[in-house]
């Protein structure tokens, strides 16, 4: 390979995607990471723009290519504003159908220069990843697009029976055509007609199979799915780096599919379900919540808010579990004052992190981060589970599902296996949240009736800030 301006560009954007990655796994680094990526992702898009030369000539179409830039940094930058932290899953979503959506494109222009230049000696191994590309981008792009409304609300879940069977009989049939495709391709590039439609008939097959995948998968494995989604567009990514032969593109591919595989199995783990279990189980959907199994009901107890500050003063060890909610009630900058409170007053506070509390993987850390709350001051489950038998209080902040003792107890709950927070081991619990009501699973909690656990009702910030006040008043 000849080394020249444009091979250091691409050398540069791969060195920095990985250093960027690397960076992204600490909440501390995460911020610079995005920019170090960021940065290398200019340096290789400009270097293409103006030192690419394909037969000793240049890119040319700058006005076109300057224009699309400027739409889509100006809709990004603005959609990167605007989005509140609960709506990142649909964003990320949003985001990784058009990268699905870009691989695709590269595959059917790639396709056309084929056929606008015939009679030059095509390789079946080049047609095969053409269609591989278009066919996974496809399936991303319509599978993204449907996660994304599925979030937002704007799509049902979707089942009927027998709709697995139909969705191995699709994807078998795909790979089958994409097999005759390249086998059948003219070693010339001079396509019949009928072969084009065949081209054209292999993307509506996989933007079905994308929208027939999605479909049918619950609302909470969403986040699952779409890093599954994200895995794939990273792959078609890295296909159209073989076909351009383009060493920038191939490991920015290979890293978002690499990534996005990890995470998917990684989110597995954390709520001990299998890829199969969460691609055909239909959790979190209209079925988990109608599937409630431990409904115990009974009799709980409220806690005014004086006698919380008193708990919470008095203690020597609190624990703050923050989930779903306490994002929705943008809580965090009032929950590290009230946390800073208690240490000055000689209290050890620690927050405990389910690895799926909230809406998306990281959530509470970065939401924590946010708030500048030491990252020092947070426990990943395992390391929480073992200091709760030593701690005074939980103070659970809009969580339900990852405290929830029917993961450990119930084996019809559909939570059953998910490892949990074991607040129950304190020597007290107080809840916050607004009602009964149950939580992303729609199952009932029975810690909410347990005689260690005390109710105290309202909206995170509003309480926390009342609970603060109160303390001052001691
Ligand atoms: P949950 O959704 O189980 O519970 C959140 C609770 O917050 C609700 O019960 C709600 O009760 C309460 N709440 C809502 N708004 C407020 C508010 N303004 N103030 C106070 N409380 C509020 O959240 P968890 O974090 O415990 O669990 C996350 C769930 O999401 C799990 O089921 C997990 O499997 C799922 N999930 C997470 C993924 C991830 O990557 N993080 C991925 C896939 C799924 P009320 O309405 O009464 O206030």
């Amino acid at each position: 390979m000849e080394f020249n301006l444009l091979t250091l560009c691409y050398l540069i954007g791969s060195v920095t995607f990985i250093l960027g990655l690397k960076m992204l796994s600490h909440p501390d680094s995460a911020r610079k990471g995005n920019l170090v990526a960021a940065f290398g992702m200019t340096i290789a898009i400009f270097g293409t723009i103006f030192l690419y030369q394909e037969d000793g000539k240049k890119l040319g179409n700058y006005g076109w290519i300057f224009a699309a830039l400027v739409v889509g940094t100006v809709i990004g930058t603005l959609m990167a504003k605007k989005v509140k932290m609960t709506a990142m899953p649909e964003m990320v979503s949003l985001f990784n159908g058009m990268g699905g959506l870009c691989a695709a494109l590269i595959s059917v222009m790639e396709f056309q220069h084929i056929l606008e230049f015939p009679g030059r000696n095509i390789e079946a191994l080049h047609i095969l990843i053409i269609i591989v590309a278009m066919v996974i981008g496809t399936v991303s792009f319509a599978g993204s697009m449907i996660a994304w409304g599925k979030l937002n609300g704007k799509v049902k879940d979707y089942t009927f029976k027998g709709q697995t069977y139909i969705n191995l009989i699709l994807l078998i049939g795909i790979i089958a055509y994409v097999g005759w495709f390249t086998y059948s391709t003219p070693a010339d590039g001079f396509y019949e007609a009928n072969q084009v439609y065949a081209f054209y008939g292999i993307i509506a097959l996989a933007a079905v199979y994308g929208i027939m995948f999605v479909m049918p998968i619950g609302g909470a494995d969403m986040p699952v799915v779409i890093s599954l989604l994200n895995s794939f567009t990273g792959m078609a990514a890295a296909f159209g780096g073989f076909l351009y032969n383009n060493q920038v593109m191939l490991t920015g591919g290979i890293l978002v599919g690499a990534a996005g595989t990890l995470l998917t199995i990684l989110m597995c783990t954390a709520m001990n379900r299998s890829l199969k279990n969460v691609l055909l189980g239909s959790f979190g959907g209209g079925n988990a919540a109608s599937g409630s199994s431990s409904a115990s009901g009974g009799n709980y107890k409220e806690i005014s808010l004086s006698d919380a500050a008193v708990v919470l003063s008095y203690a020597n060890k609190v624990m703050i579990v923050p989930g779903y909610g306490l994002a929705v009630a943008q809580a965090q900058h009032i929950c590290h004052e009230l946390e800073k409170f208690l240490e000055d007053k000689g209290v050890e506070v620690k927050y405990a992190i389910h690895p799926v509390a909230g809406r998306m993987p990281g959530h509470m850390n970065v939401l924590l981060a946010e708030a500048d709350v030491s990252y020092d001051k947070l426990l990943e489950m395992e390391q929480a589970n073992d200091e709760f038998k030593t701690t005074d209080a939980v103070l659970i902040l809009g969580a339900n599902d990852v405290v929830n003792p029917a993961a450990k107890t119930d084996p019809a709950s559909p939570i059953y296996g998910m490892p949990i927070l074991e607040v129950e081991q304190a020597k007290m619990v107080i809840v916050n949240k607004r009602s009964m009501k149950p939580g992303y699973a729609g199952i009932e909690n029975e810690l909410f009736f347990q005689p260690k656990t005390s109710m105290l009702f309202g909206d995170a910030k509003a309480a926390l800030q009342n609970l603060l006040g109160e303390m001052k008043n001691l």
